[in-house]
C-alpha cells in the first residue's frame, strides 16, 4: 500500500504526521511505502508504484493535485481511498475522484476500511461513530518516511480539536465541538522515543486546557526538549504560564493574532483575543525566551486600505519572529464559507480547483477595499516585513538573545525573504523544493 502526500505551495518540509499515524491504523502485514510529493514531485505520466492501494491525505489545499495523483493511479487500475480535512468538508466532490473516502477520525475506520479492502468489498464512505477516544490515538509510524528530507524536527500530537468557535476555522468541522487530550503518560513516552532534539506538537491548541497544559507542561521539563506549537492567547495570559513554558523547553509559539482590529475579531468568532493585550502577552513571551511566529489575515470585513501599513508597523514593533499574512481564505465546510455564499461574495464556489489558486486570491469580494486593493496591500505587506531594515529591526537587540533569536533569526529570516521573493511575489511554484538537502529519493518501509 502506498501512502501520499500531495504538495502544498505554502507547506514547509515537516513530515505528515496524520499518514504516519495511518501507517500506525495499518495491520503489521501490510507493506506501507510513503510519497512526499513535495520533497519528490510524482511524474504522474511516468512510472508510479505498482501497490494495491494508495491512501491520499487531502486538504482543501492539494485537493487538485490530489484528484490529479489519483486519477493517474486509477488508470492503472489501482484503486484509491483519500482522507483528511477536505474529504471531510466534501465527500461526495471526492467520491468523484477516488473509490473511497474516509470522513473525519481514522482511528477506527481505517482498520475497517482495510479488512474490507482485503475481502474485496471496499465501501464508499468510512465515517466512524464516534470520535477517537484520546487514550486509542497509536503512536505515529514516524520510520516511514526519510528524516533526512525534512527540517530536524519531530512533529506529535497531545490534543484534538479545539475550544474555540472561529468562523474561518476548519478544524471544528474535522473535530466537531470536541477538544480531547491523550493521556500524558503517553505523550511523554512518545517524546521519549523522538530522536530530535526539536519537536513540534502538531496540536492546534497546545494551551487550550489550563489544567491539561499545565501537566503537560510540568511533565516536559525532564525530557529536555526543546519545543514549538500553537497556542491560543487565552492560555497566554498569565505569566507563571508562560515561564512554565519556557522551563518546559518551549522556544517559540504560533499565534494567530488574525488582526489588530476589535470588530474584525468579534465578527470572525475569535473571542478570545484581545488587540489591546497582544502586545503585553508578547513582550512576556519574550522575556522568557519564547519567539513568536504571529499569523495576521487580510480581507476580514473591518480592512480597509490602511490596515496594510498599520499591521507591518506594530508586526516591526512587536519584533515577532517571523510573521504569516494569508488572505483570508473561506474553506468550505467552514462558517465563514457559508456565510459568503449567502451574501453572493464568493468569486468562485469551488476555487479549490483552480489551477495555480494562489494567483487567484482572494476567493470572494471583500467589504472595505477592491480585490485589486487587497492584493497589492498584501503584496505590498510581505515585501515590506521582510526587508532587510525590517529584519534588522525586529532582531531582539533589547533582551538577551533568545537561544531561537542567536542560532536562526538571521538565516531563517533571510531564507523566508527569498521564498516570499520567489514564491509570494514572483509566482514562482514550489519553492520549497529547492531547500538543499532534497533528494529525490523516495521511501519505503518493508513489514
Ligand atoms: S483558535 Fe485556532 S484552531 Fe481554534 S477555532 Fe480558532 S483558528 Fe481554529
Amino acid at each position: 500500500m502506498e501512502l501520499i502526500t500531495p504538495a502544498a505551495e505554502d507547506n514547509a518540509p515537516i513530515p505528515n504526521l496524520s499518514l504516519a499515524t495511518v501507517a500506525a491504523l495499518t495491520p503489521p502485514d501490510i507493506e506501507v511505502s510513503f510519497s512526499d510529493d513535495l520533497i519528490n514531485p510524482l511524474d504522474l505520466n511516468g512510472d508510479l508504484k505498482e501497490v494495491d492501494l494508495v491512501g491520499i491525505s487531502c486538504s482543501t489545499k492539494t485537493a487538485l493535485r490530489a484528484y490529479q495523483i489519483a486519477q493517474a493511479y486509477r488508470e492503472r487500475g489501482i484503486p484509491v481511498v483519500m482522507g483528511g480535512i477536505h474529504p471531510t468538508a466534501l465527500p461526495d466532490e471526492v467520491l468523484e475522484h477516488c473509490d473511497a473516502v474516509v470522513v473525519g477520525e481514522a482511528e477506527e475506520s481505517w482498520p475497517r476500511l482495510i479488512d474490507d479492502f482485503r475481502r474485496g468489498n471496499l465501501e464508499r464512505i468510512y465515517k466512524q461513530e464516534d470520535f477517537t477516544p484520546p487514550e486509542e490515538i497509536p503512536q505515529a509510524r514516524r520510520e516511514i518516511y526519510r528524516a533526512k528530507d525534512y527540517f530536524p524536527i519531530d512533529s506529535l500530537q497531545a490534543t484534538r480539536g479545539c475550544p474555540y468557535l472561529c468562523d474561518f476555522c476548519s478544524v471544528r468541522r474535522f473535530f466537531g465541538g470536541t477538544y480531547r487530550y491523550r493521556p500524558i503518560d503517553a505523550v511523554i513516552a512518545e517524546t521519549r522515543s523522538l530522536r530530535h532534539k526539536v519537536i513540534m506538537f502538531a496540536d492546534d491548541n497546545i494551551v487550550g486546557h489550563p489544567r491539561y497544559s499545565q501537566h503537560l507542561l510540568e511533565a516536559l521539563i525532564p525530557l529536555r526538549k526543546w519545543w514549538i506549537g500553537q497556542a491560543s492567547l487565552a492560555g497566554l495570559e498569565d505569566e507563571a504560564k508562560i515561564k512554565l513554558m519556557a522551563k518546559s523547553g518551549c522556544k517559540g509559539v504560533l499565534i494567530g493574532f488574525e488582526s489588530l482590529s476589535e470588530e474584525n475579531i468579534r465578527a470572525s468568532r475569535k473571542h478570545q483575543n484581545r488587540p489591546a493585550d497582544y502586545l503585553s502577552i508578547i513582550r512576556t513571551l519574550h522575556r522568557h525566551g519564547i519567539a513568536v511566529w504571529a499569523s495576521f489575515m487580510f480581507g476580514l470585513d473591518h480592512d480597509d486600505k490602511g490596515i496594510f501599513e498599520r499591521t507591518v508597523r506594530f508586526a516591526i514593533e512587536a519584533k515577532f519572529f517571523s510573521v504569516n499574512f494569508p488572505i483570508l481564505t473561506p474553506y468550505p465546510g467552514t462558517a465563514l464559507y457559508e456565510r459568503l455564499t449567502e451574501e453572493g461574495r464568493l468569486t468562485d464556489e469551488h476555487w479549490w480547483l483552480l489551477e495555480n489558486q494562489e494567483a487567484h486570491a482572494p476567493h470572494f469580494h471583500p467589504r472595505g477595499m477592491t480585490r485589486e486593493e487587497l492584493r497589492e496591500g498584501w503584496e505590498w505587506t510581505w515585501r515590506e516585513y521582510y526587508s532587510y531594515a525590517s529584519i534588522l529591526r525586529r532582531f531582539q537587540w533589547e533582551y538577551p538573545p533568545t537561544l531561537v533569536n542567536k542560532a536562526i533569526y538571521f538565516p531563517f529570516n533571510l531564507f523566508q525573504r527569498r521564498f516570499i521573493h520567489k514564491k509570494v511575489l514572483g509566482g514562482e511554484r514550489l519553492g520549497w523544493t529547492k531547500v538543499p538537502w532534497k533528494t529525490r529519493r523516495a521511501n519505503q518501509l518493508k513489514t
